[in-house]
């Protein structure tokens, strides 16, 4: 299934709003011709009237982050940026919604030096359902160990989530739904695990949760911080390991975690049923207590949410 894009009517760009169909670069920006382009993705729920917009100053220090590894020194301070998503999300008068801030590279570069292009700053936002399909918070969803792995360490950098590496992860989900899969899961160049196409990934073996550790092949999820929270809240034994491709058959419980996919259970591995073969019980624990704080149904003691 394919996600659409449902337009909004604003986009922020450089301090000011402009019309959604009126966030256009040109064709030669190197943000097309190269890809260079930094970008965050950041949730808003909202719930009884009440919006928030969760762990946006992680997602901001994060593009922040990301500017500083590909030399391009962010045009405004991250308390602007926040200001900017909780602004575009006010004035496109949504309510759950997706956020995607992008610093790019514009025109005027001809050749890999971009210096000729300048930087430009845009918060986009837009409605997003369950990112999996509906139904797969509540029963998971079945994935494949993709033939496509992640880039070795020191080839492109992936703490930093910039628009080029995500060629790879489309080859991995298009190969995912071409053979029936809702999404897939890549190993390293060391042949261990490491992430998903788009999210992060935890295992639990006789009551543990295990993620893969952040070996310079994945991305540090903000989700992934906020399940290795809620799991020592909870008193759930956690730890980052090495993960050997075979334990995602042998495991109890396997689960997705990203900030679009939310805590998503996976119900399968290259057909092979994980566990029971259906959403496990420490998955499905850890997804309450994560949507009880996003959707302020409980306290958030973590001081996550940012009101709109
Ligand atoms: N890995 C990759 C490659 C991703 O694109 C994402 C989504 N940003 C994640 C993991 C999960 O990160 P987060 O929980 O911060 O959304």
């Amino acid at each position: 299934m394919a996600l659409e894009l449902k337009a909004t009517e604003f986009v922020w760009k450089d301090g000011e709003f402009i019309r959604w169909q009126d966030a256009q670069v040109h064709l030669l920006s190197l943000a097309v011709q190269f890809g260079v382009s930094l970008f965050e993705g950041i949730r808003c729920y909202e719930s009884e009237g009440r919006r928030a917009i969760f762990r946006l100053g992680a997602h901001i220090r994060r593009l922040y982050n990301s500017c500083i590894v590909y030399r391009m020194p962010p045009e405004y301070s991250q308390e602007e940026y926040a200001q900017a998503c909780v602004d575009v999300v006010a004035k496109n008068r949504l309510d759950s919604c997706y956020i995607r801030p992008m610093v790019i590279r514009g025109y005027g570069a001809a050749a890999l030096d971009p210096r000729a292009s300048p930087i430009e700053s845009y918060v986009a936002c837009w409605p997003l359902d369950t990112y999996l399909g509906a139904g797969a918070l509540e029963k998971g969803v079945g994935v494949k160990v993709s033939s496509w792995q992640r880039a070795e360490p020191n080839t492109f950098p992936m703490r930093a989530k910039a628009a080029g590496h995500y060629n790879a992860a489309m080859l991995m989900k298009m190969e995912a739904h071409a053979d029936g899969y809702a999404d897939a899961i890549a190993l390293g160049p060391n042949g261990l695990v490491s992430e998903g196409s788009g999210q992060n990934l935890f295992l639990v073996v006789d009551g543990q949760l295990i993620t893969p550790i952040l070996d310079g092949t994945s991305l540090q999820g903000i989700t992934r911080d906020t399940v290795l929270k809620l799991a020592t809240e909870m008193g759930i034994p956690a730890s980052e390991q090495l993960v050997a491709r075979e334990t995602l058959y042998t495991c109890d419980e396997l689960f997705f975690s990203g900030t679009a996919t939310e805590v998503t259970p996976i119900t399968s591995v290259d057909r092979i049923p994980v566990g029971s073969g259906k959403a496990g019980e420490v998955t499905l624990q850890i997804q309450r207590r994560f949507m009880d704080i996003v959707k302020q149904r409980a306290e958030d003691p973590y001081g996550w949410l940012t009101p709109v």
